[in-house]
């Protein structure tokens, strides 16, 4: 069974890249019947805090990738690396060194001098373990010196690494204390994570990680880095890009099926699919699929996904998406009778909306109260035509049965006595039921708030 894993370093909010890998891991285990497990990588005590655990837990929860079973926190298995430490050097697979902070710096300036490499090379490796003396030392692993070690990666390929630059790396350190990438392995092998999908700024671990699953005869598991995610201008993604967390990309106003969906396009391909669902990401995702070279942040993409996902999501979930869109946003929440009225509008406000903001603006003529001034634009489209013309609507609303068609005919009928096209007579009627020059259809509004407000509004605009 595949079991894969998300395996995040606390130490700032979800960005976007870590997020990216979060949802490759999530598709490739949902897909597969697999896991997909998290393990918030919090060895790193002074860098490490509860507010970026919080936040990345936050991030997962919005963006929907649920993962099995609990978090695991990998400073709480440091006892197991010390242990696993103790067993490689136990079978002869590790060794104590005694070197000081001192000599491994003279080794190092002697080595330069001569020209030779400075990867330091402890004397203590094959000492006779009764000349120990009674002093710190950390556990090292015994790299192999001679030879190649070759990493299988899905997405990159056959990647060869001389041994030679493989330095016997510190893998407990003289407190006791375990190093990362001694925790990964020893997490990745407890864990049973059979595919580690990751950034390709991982790869060069993957060699030195290696030495300890060979160490402990336990089984590699499958490779596959993949490339980092670069801003338009083709350089490594950072903050000069735009927002980079993806809180912001919440309080944006994106929404979270339309994120999901870019962030699987950014970088893996399924033909020229743009547009998925989650059930077509989960059948579809592969690693073959993962491009080899970085794929490029594209705001407009994102917008024009988001959009489309809001146009298909069912209106209770969109409701539920709209109220924690603000909460993000720590905006007044919608009340009760807002949440009504919005609900009875999404058909005609969902269309063509790329962010939540932009729905809730454009449903201003629900959401919004009594008066509906006017803005400039539509002010403009009221001055055109005679006040009169609104007054005579008056009645033949009244007397609408309010179905699309009789609302279309008391309209069009209006404007016809006064040699008006339609749109002449729809543009005030407009600027009169929502104070804008740009809103959807004047009958789907009328349809949405009724009778009696569209008389009122009207009745604002006439006296
Ligand atoms: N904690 C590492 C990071 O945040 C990930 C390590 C891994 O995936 O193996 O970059």
């Amino acid at each position: 069974p595949v079991v894969t894993r998300f395996a995040p370093s606390p130490t700032g909010s979800l960005h976007i890249g870590g997020a990216r890998t979060a949802l490759f891991n999530w598709l490739y285990a949902r897909g597969r019947g697999g896991k997909f497990l998290l393990r918030i990588e919090d060895t790193d005590r002074a860098r490490s805090t509860p507010e970026a655990t919080a936040a990345i837990l936050h991030g997962l929860e919005w963006l929907g990738l649920d993962y099995d079973g609990e978090a695991v926190s990998q400073f709480e298995c440091a006892d197991r690396h010390a242990e696993v430490a103790h067993a490689m050097l136990a079978s002869g697979h590790a060794y104590k060194c005694f070197s000081t902070q001192e000599e491994i710096a003279a080794f190092r300036e002697q080595a330069k001098a001569a020209g030779t490499s400075t990867l330091f090379q402890s004397p203590w490796r094959d000492a006779d373990p009764s000349t120990h003396p009674d002093a710190p030392f950390v556990i090292r692993v015994k790299a192999p010196r001679e030879g190649e070690t070759v990493i299988d990666d899905r997405v990159q390929g056959r990647v060869t690494f001389r041994n030679s630059t493989l330095d016997d790396m510190i893998c407990l350190r003289s407190d006791g204390t375990p190093t990362y990438m001694l925790a990964v392995v020893v997490d990745d092998h407890d864990m049973g994570v059979t595919h580690i999908i990751r950034g390709d700024d991982h790869l060069a671990n993957a060699a030195r990680q290696t030495m300890v699953y060979n160490a402990m005869g336990w089984d590699v598991p499958v490779w596959a880095h993949i490339p980092l995610i670069h801003g338009a201008d083709g350089k490594k993604l950072s903050k000069r890009h735009g927002a980079l967390g993806v809180g912001e990309y919440q309080a944006m106003g994106y929404s979270a099926a339309g994120m999901r969906n870019y962030l699987a396009r950014l970088g893996w391909s399924h033909g020229d699919d743009e547009f998925f669902t989650d059930e077509q990401a989960i059948s579809w995702f592969n690693l073959e699929g993962i491009g080899k070279s970085p794929a490029r942040f594209d705001f407009k993409k994102l917008e024009n996904l988001s959009g489309q996902h809001i146009a298909k999501t069912e209106n209770a979930a969109l409701l539920h998406e709209i109220a924690s869109y603000l909460d993000a946003k720590e905006e007044q929440p919608l009340t009760a009778d807002q949440m009504t009225a919005l609900s009875r509008a999404l058909y005609c406000v969902k269309e063509r909306a790329k962010t939540f903001g932009e729905l809730i603006d454009k449903a201003h003529f629900v959401l919004g109260s009594r008066p509906f001034i006017p803005d400039e634009k539509a002010q403009k489209s009221l001055d055109n035509v005679s006040h009169s013309i609104l007054f005579e609507l008056t009645p033949q609303l009244q007397n609408a049965t309010w179905s699309r068609d009789d609302l279309e005919a008391a309209v069009t009928h209006t404007a016809e006595q006064h040699d008006l096209t339609l749109g002449k007579l729809a543009a005030p009627l407009r600027a009169v039921l929502t104070g804008r020059a740009v809103s959807p259809s004047v009958f789907d509004i009328m349809l949405v708030i009724g009778r009696e407000e569209t008389l009122a509004r009207l009745q604002d605009a006439i006296s």
